[in-house]
């Protein structure tokens, strides 16, 4: 359903708790999403740019944005169930038939909606934000073949080299210019947090990421939950031991970007080692009984055949339960679209993950309902891929590879055999 949809139900029950209406969204009352140039927007999923920022975090205080009339609006157009246009990408994926962020919001934060409910969304009920999703930095230390500088630090030679970025270019971004002030005003301003979600970047090389855990310890707050999109190619950094901060918490969830095993995997997530990713899966199963291991591989051209293989391997090897495996499609670099495929590569691939789907339907499960949402994204991914793709970046597939292949010292043929016809 698009944002110029219309509205289905009411947000409020006879009974007076939430009921979905497809528009609203728990974000704006509980959530403080900073993006790398230091914006403050509604989540991860809303653009960067201007048009959805309610204020800069290096310009105003958290509270005076938080505040602020144009996070106020926000929340006031939402409660009115009119469609945003920031929120576009989470109707655009209820409507194929994807989980938005803004049902899995809704869904943690439901009694938190009930409060709001009953408290007609009073201004005190939402004094401060209780969930955080800061992004400090690009800093990565993997140069991913679907990522680009923007995103990864570690990919500004080769996209200098590309043409892509210019040389007055900084290999830094960095979204809080005062870092002193923002802490200050972070211990002063937030009251208890209940969430913090850590990207980046590599958030497991920021130091950042590290003040808060340890502002969390010293505030007795390791109730809150942690949770991470890393790479999980290293578990110590710069005198931090990551396993010893998070042992001292509650609750952590690592979403792992993992696209492959092998060296499927250190061709697409350049600089990581399949190995040292084994030992780091053994070492957290072994050590931190709180941390809870998921896996989010980004379905593309490179992995579409091999997903299920890595599906398999890792629940076999017993790092992750059947039903941490979810996979979530990429679209852009459209030449890394699975739409690009040609027919007969496209026929395979939904073989492979229809036999997939199969077995995984006969398997015991903890989580019934996270499987539930693992089968969707599969089904989803043969929906996907059975529509046209692009035929410009389909052209544009061989040389974007020869180019990077040559920078780089790699042979996409050699590492994906069964894919050479996207070359030829
Ligand atoms: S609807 Fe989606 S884009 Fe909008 S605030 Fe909620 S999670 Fe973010």
């Amino acid at each position: 359903m698009a944002f110029w949809r219309k509205k289905k139900e009411i947000a409020v029950n006879n009974d007076g708790h939430f009921k979905d209406d497809g528009v609203f969204c728990a974000m704006p009352w509980v959530h403080l999403h900073v993006t790398q140039n230091g914006n403050v927007t509604p989540c991860c999923q809303a653009p960067w740019g201007d048009e959805a920022k309610f204020g800069n975090i290096n310009t105003s205080t958290i509270q005076e944005v938080w505040k602020g009339k144009r996070f106020e609006d926000f929340r006031k157009q939402m409660i009115k169930g009119k469609p945003a246009p920031a929120c576009s990408r989470c109707y655009e994926k209820e409507e194929m038939g994807w989980i938005s962020l803004r049902e899995i919001t809704n869904d943690k934060y439901e009694n938190e909606i009930n409060d709001l409910i009953q408290n007609k969304f009073h201004s005190s009920s939402y004094e401060t934000p209780v969930y955080f999703d800061i992004r400090f930095s690009n800093v990565c230390n993997l140069k991913c073949r679907i990522c680009n500088f923007s995103s990864s630090s570690s990919w500004y030679n080769d996209d200098l080299a590309l043409g892509n970025i210019k040389p007055e270019t900084p290999a830094l971004t960095t979204s809080i210019i005062d870092e002193e002030k923002f802490f200050r005003e972070f211990r002063e301003q937030i009251g208890s947090i209940k969430e913090v979600y850590f990207a980046g970047g590599e958030p497991l090389m920021m130091e950042q990421h590290y003040q808060i855990l340890e502002f969390l310890i010293e505030t007795g707050n390791t109730q809150c939950k942690l949770f991470y999109n890393t790479n999980l190619s290293r578990l110590k950094f710069k005198g931090f031991d990551i396993l010893e901060l998070w042992k001292q918490f509650d609750y952590v969830n690592l979403a792992v970007s993992l696209d492959d095993i092998g060296e499927r995997l250190e061709y697409q997530r350049k600089n990581a080692k399949w190995e040292q990713m084994v030992s780091n899966f053994e070492t957290i199963k072994r050590e931190a009984n709180n941390v809870d291991l998921m896996i989010s591989p980004t379905i593309s051209v490179f992995n579409i055949l091999s997903i299920t293989e890595m599906h398999l391997e890792l629940f076999n090897k017993g790092y992750v339960r059947v039903e941490d495996v979810v996979p979530t499609l990429l679209v852009y670099p459209l030449e890394f679209n699975i739409r690009n495929l040609s027919k007969e590569l496209k026929k395979i691939a939904e073989k492979r993950i229809e036999e997939h789907v199969i077995w995984l339907e006969n398997q015991s499960v903890e989580d019934q309902k996270k499987m539930d949402y693992v089968l969707r994204q599969y089904r989803n991914i043969i929906n996907y891929l059975n529509h046209d793709g692009d035929e410009k970046a389909r052209l544009n597939f061989p040389q974007k590879i020869a180019k990077l292949d040559a920078l780089r010292d790699e042979d996409f043929v050699s590492v994906f055999p069964e894919l050479k016809s996207l070359i030829h």
